[in-house]
């Protein structure tokens, strides 16, 4: 296994005191590995899940040539550029029926959309432009060979792939595996992710409140964000500032856990043990990332026995939480899970206002991205203080400023990342 050193020295300008964030997600990305367990699920349990191999189509879909209209099957050779045509209909195919036959020159079958093309047609004429009198259909001209046709296999291939590994099974995936009469799926098993909130300060929700206590909300954000990615978690409460207590919690965690996320005790000038333990604990870096919120986090592998998990350090700030969860474990999650593309689109849209901002650090301000005059422009939501959560409640995005970003100008563009697209 991968030293989080080995890693580390092979970048050059690596500062852990004022590290850039596309840095941090480098050594972490370099650093974490994939789960290797799979297991095997009925279609509809695999909604949200990762497909451990590639699903190769058994079949061809559509299975044979079909219309894609409503109207006659023609054979395009008994058809003129510059003339109408009267065919003779020897003939009905509905969808789930099929015209047994052959068509010959001259003939024609009347069909409907999904049918199956009967034998000796290439092409549908639109039942809107033929003209029916008994049996006869005079077709129009300026019809084209193989129009309204759908070809075997043109959605899906035999052989083919129809579903790589590492993507995710959305409700179209699942459409498309049923299409393909595949019941069951292997996927990777869930990623475990155990969490807990450090600080003596900390009180869970049903408990009364002393004076200079707060409540825990981070553990409830948590499990939002874990649950929407699809762990399965471990909610381990709040663990106060003792050393034996933290202690026995990261143990804890290491042994059933393939990834732990603590919030707090991750700051500077913190009478906390955190950073002593964790680094006894296992290979774990300590860093000051470029970026506003959240500027403290640990990162690394603790060790108990045989287990091991990768461990985020996050800080304990509510926004800050949320922020470097979503710009860096979510990334390292879903990688874990087997995802192959974990990348968010930015989206570049006009600031209504002038923002301030620093070269030489990374901004996830908090924004509400709205529709006026027939254009989408963002505004903050406020305040953007790292303890303000109802920013992050009242954001629909967040303003993405990029490390060497300056001062954006009321109009200029900036980007910004959807929150939907977050979980
Ligand atoms: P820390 O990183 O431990 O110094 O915490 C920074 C700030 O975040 C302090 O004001 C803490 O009270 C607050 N905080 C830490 N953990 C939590 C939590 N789980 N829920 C709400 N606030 C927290
Ligand atoms: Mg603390």
């Amino acid at each position: 296994m991968k030293a989080l050193a080995d890693v580390i020295n092979c970048m050059s300008d690596y500062d852990p005191d004022a590290l850039p964030v596309a840095r941090a997600n480098e050594v972490i990305r370099a650093f974490v590995a994939p789960i290797t367990g799979v297991q095997t699920l009925a279609l509809r349990d695999a909604l949200g899940r990762v497909p451990a191999e590639d699903i190769i189509s058994p079949i061809n879909v559509p299975a044979h040539d079909n219309s894609a209209m409503d109207g006659y099957a023609v054979r395009a050779d008994d058809l003129s550029p510059d003339s109408p045509v009267a065919l003779v209909e020897v003939g009905v195919a509905t969808a789930g029926r099929v015209f047994q036959g052959e068509v010959g020159a001259g003939q024609c079958v009347r069909i409907m959309t999904g049918a199956v093309m009967p034998g000796g047609t290439d092409t549908v004429v639109i039942q809107e432009v033929a003209r029916v009198e008994g049996k006869t259909v005079t077709v129009p001209p300026g019809q084209t060979r193989g129009q309204n046709r759908r070809f075997a296999g043109e959605d899906l291939q035999q052989g083919k792939p129809a579903l790589r590994a590492g993507s995710l099974i959305r409700p179209a995936e699942l459409g498309m595996i049923a299409s393909l009469g595949i019941a069951q799926v292997t996927v990777k098993r869930r990623l475990r992710v155990a969490f807990f909130s450090t600080g003596d300060e900390l009180r869970s929700v049903g408990e009364p409140l002393a004076a200079g206590e707060v409540y825990d909300s981070n553990r409830y954000t948590l499990h939002g964000v874990l649950t929407r990615l699809g762990c399965e978690i471990i909610d381990m409460g709040v663990v106060r500032d003792d050393p034996a207590l933290l202690e026995a919690a990261f143990t804890k965690a290491a042994e059933v856990a393939d990834a732990v996320i603590t919030s707090g005790g991750v700051s500077v000038g913190e009478a906390d043990y955190t950073k002593q333990l964790m680094a006894k604990l296992g290979d774990v870096v300590f860093w000051k990332i470029a970026m506003r919120p959240g500027r403290p986090m640990a990162f690394g592998r603790i060790q108990t026995g045989g287990k091991a998990a990768y461990l985020f350090g996050l800080p304990g700030n509510p926004v800050a939480v949320m922020v470097t969860f979503y710009h860096f474990v979510r990334g390292a999650l879903l990688f874990m899970m087997g995802r192959a593309d974990t990348d968010l689109p930015l989206l570049r849209v006009k600031s209504q206002a002038e923002l301030r901002k620093r070269p030489g650090r990374t901004e996830y301000q908090r924004g509400i991205l709205e529709q006026g005059n027939g254009e989408w422009t963002v505004r903050l939501t406020g305040a953007q203080g790292s303890g303000i959560l109802r920013s992050m409640s009242q954001a629909n995005c967040f303003v993405v400023l990029g490390h060497e970003q300056c001062n954006v100008s009321a109009g200029d563009p900036v980007d910004v990342m959807l929150m939907d697209g977050l979980v």
